[in-house]
């Protein structure tokens, strides 16, 4: 999968994404990153890239000349071009859904603002989705473009090596993950849960469920859909909620 993302700095998205799992899929060749500064794009001496808001304002807004004639450039060779993701707070908020969905795609093209944002004209012409990272703006959209980039790198096969696994963990399905443990069996004078020692999988199994379901309850209620329950995963809510009255 290939990520281009669109910043005044690019130095920032090369050099974290050239470390850890992302760098390594870098260098396995399952993973491109591209960052494409579109300052380069501009044709004033000084490579100013913004002006003031009409219409008056606080800040400064980037102008829509460079970043559209950098994306032209970006994409004059492609068949398909690809979606362009607008790091926004006024967008779409991420899940791990919409990371499944954008891992589908072969090639994404990200595109960071930074001080207002950039002239609406540019996105009207080159953007397909808006994506936010939360309700709190940030500085500039690089960090939210690593989000995004770590977020969906994870569902394309071969960035998890055997050590990471993308299954069963938060987000997956209707749960927060449970509990994990590892060596030693005692720390701090705490022992690891009995059950996740004695071998027992259908019992480590059910563990698993009702500590992810009380921890689900109690944080994030509204990711639980009991309609979506199995028999048995409805049991230990109803269980669950019996010991809640
Ligand atoms: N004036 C804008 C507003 O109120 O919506 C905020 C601009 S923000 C200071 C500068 C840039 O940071 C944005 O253009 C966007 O690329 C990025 N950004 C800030 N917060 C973000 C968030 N929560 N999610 C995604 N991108 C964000």
């Amino acid at each position: 999968m290939k990520f281009t993302v669109m910043t005044l700095f690019p130095d920032m998205i090369l050099q974290a994404a050239s470390a850890s799992i992302m760098g390594r899929a870098i260098e396995a060749g399952v993973l491109e990153v591209e960052a494409v500064d579109f300052r380069e794009y501009t044709h004033n001496k000084f490579k100013h890239v913004d002006d003031y808001p009409f219409g008056g304002g606080a800040g400064m807004v980037i102008q829509a000349a460079p970043v559209y004639e950098c994306w032209q450039d970006i994409v004059k060779d492609k068949e398909k071009k690809p979606r362009v993701l607008y790091m926004s707070p006024k967008g779409k908020v991420l899940t791990q859904q919409m990371a499944r969905e954008l891992a589908q795609e072969e090639e994404l093209i990200l595109l960071c603002g930074h001080y207002e944002g950039i002239d609406q004209r540019a996105l009207d012409l080159i953007v397909t989705d808006e994506v936010s990272i939360g309700d709190y703006v940030l500085t500039g959209g690089e960090l939210p473009a690593l989000v995004v980039m770590d977020t969906v790198s994870r569902m394309v096969g071969g960035v998890l090596g055997n050590q990471e696994s993308a299954e069963d963990e938060s987000f997956s399905g209707m749960y927060l993950e449970y509990p994990q443990y590892t060596r030693p069996r005692v720390f701090e004078g705490m022992e690891v849960p009995e059950v996740l020692l004695n071998g027992n999988h259908a019992a480590i199994d059910e563990w698993r469920l009702e500590e992810a379901m009380k921890l689900t309850m109690e944080r994030r209620p509204e990711l639980i859909d009991p309609d979506k329950m199995s028999i048995k995963e409805r049991k230990i809510y109803n269980r669950l909620l019996e010991k809640d009255r």
